[in-house]
């Protein structure tokens, strides 16, 4: 961005456009992967959220990129292959940047029966055999194999040396940060000349436009759109009265990494007495390690932050006081997250389907006449799978409203920030500023040194020793990528807000970068 300019991501109506191709609801991966789509075809886009990025379920996330695996175990190649593809475009083409390969350990102890192993092992070739077929190389993601116990106490020693008997290593994906990728997928939108609105809420829908309300002005406004896209994830309900949405919430610990006793590599822990339950143990880049994941049924009104239950946190240290060496006790637990993953109820009242394993494209309108609008409600998926459902439901869209549109550009379409691997290792710039905005570091800390006049060693500073935020960062996320308040530095352009004790230490810094930012000229 240049100085003088507007920045496209931003707060508020104000110079919105009224007359558009297509209007996205939802700033989540799958609307911002939408908008992006949209754009990159050459539509005239405007995507809005009632709160902020990544205010729903994409922060909520475990934060991989699945390979599919747990849908192959369900028997559904079609899904799991899908997955796969789209693991292997986000790990080599769209978002190298934004993601790891990520070694996962399934500890083999006394308690495990050889035919849980044995299921264990035919998933994990199943897996290799899925990444081949997929495109990518064991060279991104290496072969599964067996390893014996002192490798696996190398991996992991956090495990309780007692009875282990080895472990079954296999590989898949991992995002730096769900709500990072969001991030990134809003910004290169508007890149592309998406217009990109937070705080402001889409109150109805109809083929042909919406009536948007602007939370901070309080002013409303009809925004006409021959194709209104509804990715407003488990609140979609809320906009098209036909889909019956009934959440299951899923919960996260988060715990420091060092109390665990170390950890070089995820686990996957068998829960026991059940059959193909896990839960997993994600080290972060920041040193604490997630331990989910829950599946509770939520049923009544959606809430905007969905709160874990003593209950699923209780299960969840249990399962941990299986497997660890020194389980965590009550003041290791830094903090608990939980997000709301959507089950659709069938039709006629039957049963309900899980879309986080399929995503739904829903069509309403147009069809016969030339110039009419439709909506189109895209719901389910996963955080891997955004780019195929914004395909999916934009085409859908096109075919309904007739709009003359490109073809779909998204699968050869770097992200901002995106570089080969061996392009962004030889990056002469700070390594968290790489991990978390790749060839971009080096804008974010020149935006940071125009726009506050200070030097990098301040501009660079870790916040904390337990909380390695930079002021140049934040100062970003004023500048480019739309925060206007505190707390979406906190809690979606960094992820400070995860852990309380964090937050409190941070937060003065997040209001420097925006007295800092927010008034200057950008
Ligand atoms: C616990 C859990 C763990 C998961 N882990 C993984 C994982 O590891 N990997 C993976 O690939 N997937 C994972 N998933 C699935 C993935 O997180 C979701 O499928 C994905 O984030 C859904 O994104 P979305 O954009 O559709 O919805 P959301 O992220 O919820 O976005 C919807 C947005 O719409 C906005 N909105 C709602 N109503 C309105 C309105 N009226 N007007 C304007 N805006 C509105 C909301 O504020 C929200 O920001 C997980 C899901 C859960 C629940």
């Amino acid at each position: 961005m240049t100085p003088g300019t507007t920045p496209r991501v931003r707060a508020g109506l104000a110079d919105a456009p009224t007359q558009v191709d297509v209007l996205v609801v939802g700033l989540g991966a799958t609307g911002a992967g939408v908008a992006l789509d949209a754009a990159a075809r050459g539509l005239r886009v405007l995507v809005v959220d009632a709160h902020d990025l990544a205010h729903g379920t994409s922060r909520w996330s475990s934060k991989l990129v699945h390979g599919g695996l747990r849908y192959l175990a369900h028997g559904q190649v079609g899904v799991a292959r899908e997955s796969a593809i789209e693991r292997g475009l986000l790990m080599s083409r769209t978002a190298p940047h934004l993601t790891h390969p990520l070694p996962m350990l399934v500890p083999l102890t006394e308690a495990t029966g050889h035919r849980e192993a044995a299921v264990v092992r035919t998933g994990l070739a199943a897996g290799d055999l899925l990444r081949h077929a997929a495109g990518t190389g064991a060279g991104e993601l290496p072969r599964s194999r067996r390893v014996g116990a002192a490798e696996a106490l190398a991996l992991a020693p956090a495990l309780r040396p007692t009875g282990l008997r080895g472990g079954l290593l296999g590989w898949d994906g991992r995002l730096e940060d769900d709500a990072r990728l969001v991030v990134t997928l809003a910004r290169t939108a508007a890149q592309h000349g998406a217009h990109v609105r937070t705080r402001v809420r889409v109150v109805a829908t109809r083929p042909g436009g919406a009536d948007l309300l602007d939370a901070r002005t309080g002013e409303q406004r009809e925004v006409h759109a021959r194709l209104v896209v509804n990715a407003s994830g488990v609140w979609a309900g809320d906009l098209d009265p036909s889909l019956r949405l009934t959440p299951s919430r899923g919960t996260h610990l988060v715990v420091r990494t060092a109390a665990l006793g170390g950890l070089s590599t995820a686990l996957s822990v068998p829960v026991p007495g059940e059959r193909a339950r896990f839960v997993l143990l994600l080290p972060q880049p920041d040193g604490t390690t997630y331990v989910g994941l829950t599946d509770e049924p939520a049923p009544g009104p959606v809430p905007d932050v969905p709160e874990p239950t003593p209950g699923e946190v209780a299960f969840l240290v249990d399962v941990l006081g299986g497997v660890l060496a020194h389980p965590p006790g009550p003041a290791d637990l830094l903090g608990a997250f939980a997000g709301l993953r959507p089950l659709l109820a069938g039709a006629g009242g039957s049963g309900t389907a899980d879309l986080s394993r399929r995503h739904a494209v829903r069509v309403r309108g147009a069809g016969s006449r030339a110039g009419a609008g439709a909506v189109v409600t895209v719901v389910g998926g996963k955080l891997t799978t955004y780019r195929r459902m914004a395909q999916d439901a934009l085409d859908a869209g096109l075919e309904a409203t007739g709009l003359a549109a490109g073809a779909c550009r998204t699968r050869d379409l770097p992200l901002a920030g995106a570089a080969p691997r061996p392009v962004l290792a030889a990056l002469d710039a700070p390594p968290r500023l790489v991990r978390r905005f790749g060839t971009d570091a080096s804008l974010v800390l020149a935006t940071a040194r125009s726009v506050t006049g200070l030097d990098d060693v301040t501009l660079l500073a870790p916040a904390s020793p337990t909380a390695p935020v930079t002021l140049a960062e934040l100062v970003f996320g004023v500048t480019h990528e739309g925060a206007a308040e505190v707390e979406d530095l906190l809690d979606r352009r960094t992820r400070v807000g995860l852990v309380p004790t964090d937050t409190d230490q941070v937060r003065p810094l997040a209001e420097r970068a925006l007295a800092l930012a927010g008034a200057a000229p950008v």
